[in-house]
């Protein structure tokens, strides 16, 4: 950030929402055949191909994939490490390379630096200083919290909702197997213990629609959610007011998730939209550097009041900024004296 706004930003949120990267503790460090002797072993039958080709091929598998490639031999290590992606996501993107790993992301190479290389939020346009890994889209957090497209489903959600009864989910691509850990935010956190799956909804829609078509899709989903939202009222799983402790000893207890207590969008309180969401701020290739967005302090004291997050189109803080948006922004909402927007008279 460049000091043309110092003072009338800062970096980080104050308030923190658990997402799968606070789960992520080690490193990916790909193990580094030390032997300086060239390439003792071929690539089999590969070896036919022109190098080109093999490392074409290689930015379009998925990341488990391609690390396992890397470790059959110190040529196809010296392949995998001669991509200009590979080197971008292992210094730039470990966080997204991790997450995606831990839940089983079928995400390639490419993907995720194209993502890496992108500031535009998928679902609005606006910078997005996230990854959602489920199908490795570059998101804002205001996307993160609102929009539909970057709510996960639960299998029983695909099932009941989207009418997909009797379908096995194990081979579906857009899923992941969610950490157990602490999801969202201090007053309404989850603590997902059991490890199932989630699917992108997006991606299980056309799914269904495909299947059934769209009438009868919908249909199932009107009736169904009204018998979820009765459900919903006797199930008591949402943690209040939940203070974490520093002590281990005095762990909060929380209640474990059953597979079926979710089927509706409850916004930033629904720890879905945290399963699969790691913060991954864009890099930005002229400079070799990332790019790190920056919160408003005139918009700061916003974040406590709740219409923030209704769908509101002034929604502003949280939303990170880079130059260019900051200087509309303050067009807009007036410059900020005193840490408030002041509007010209
Ligand atoms: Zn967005
Ligand atoms: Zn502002």
């Amino acid at each position: 950030m460049s000091s043309r706004f110092s003072g009338q930003t800062y970096l980080y949120q104050s308030q923190h929402y658990y997402n799968l990267g606070d789960k992520l503790s080690k490193a990916v460090r790909p193990k580094s055949r030390q032997t300086q002797e060239t390439a003792k072993h071929g690539l089999g039958a590969m070896s036919i191909l022109p190098v080109e080709v093999i490392q074409m091929t290689l930015l379009e598998v998925d990341l488990k994939a391609l690390l396992q490639f890397r470790a059959v031999n110190r040529h196809a290590q010296q392949l995998v490490e001669g991509l200009h992606e590979y080197k971008a996501v292992i210094t730039h993107a470990q966080l997204a390379l991790r997450g995606s790993l831990r839940i089983g992301a079928q995400i390639t190479l490419r993907a995720l630096n194209d993502k890496l290389c992108t500031t535009k939020c998928d679902g609005c346009g606006d910078f997005g200083g996230y990854l959602y890994l489920i199908t490795c889209q570059r998101v804002c957090f205001r996307c993160i919290c609102e929009n539909p497209q970057f709510l996960p489903l639960t299998e029983w959600d695909a099932r009941e909702i989207l009418g997909l009864k009797g379908v096995k989910f194990a081979k579906f691509a857009a899923q992941i197997t969610v950490v157990a850990g602490l999801y969202g935010y201090d007053s309404t956190l989850y603590s997902v213990k059991s490890r199932f799956r989630l699917l992108d909804y997006e991606s299980a829609r056309d799914f269904a629609l495909a299947r059934h078509g769209y009438s009868e899709a919908m249909k199932q989903s009107v009736s169904d959610r009204q018998a979820e939202d009765l459900r919903r009222a006797n199930e008591a799983i949402r943690v209040k007011n939940l203070q974490i402790s520093d002590s281990s000893r005095h762990r909060p207890q929380l209640t474990r998730l059953r597979k079926w207590d979710i089927s509706r969008d409850e916004g930033r309180e629904d720890w879905r939209r945290f399963a699969a969401i790691v913060v991954q701020p864009p890099l930005n290739k002229a400079s070799g550097l990332v790019e790190l967005g920056f919160y408003c302090v005139g918009c700061r004291d916003m974040e406590a009041q709740d219409e923030y997050f209704g769908p509101s189109p002034n929604a502003q803080s949280m939303r990170q900024f880079t130059e260019s948006t900051f200087a509309t922004h303050l067009q807009i909402y007036g410059d900020i004296q005193n840490d408030k927007h002041v509007m010209p008279h």
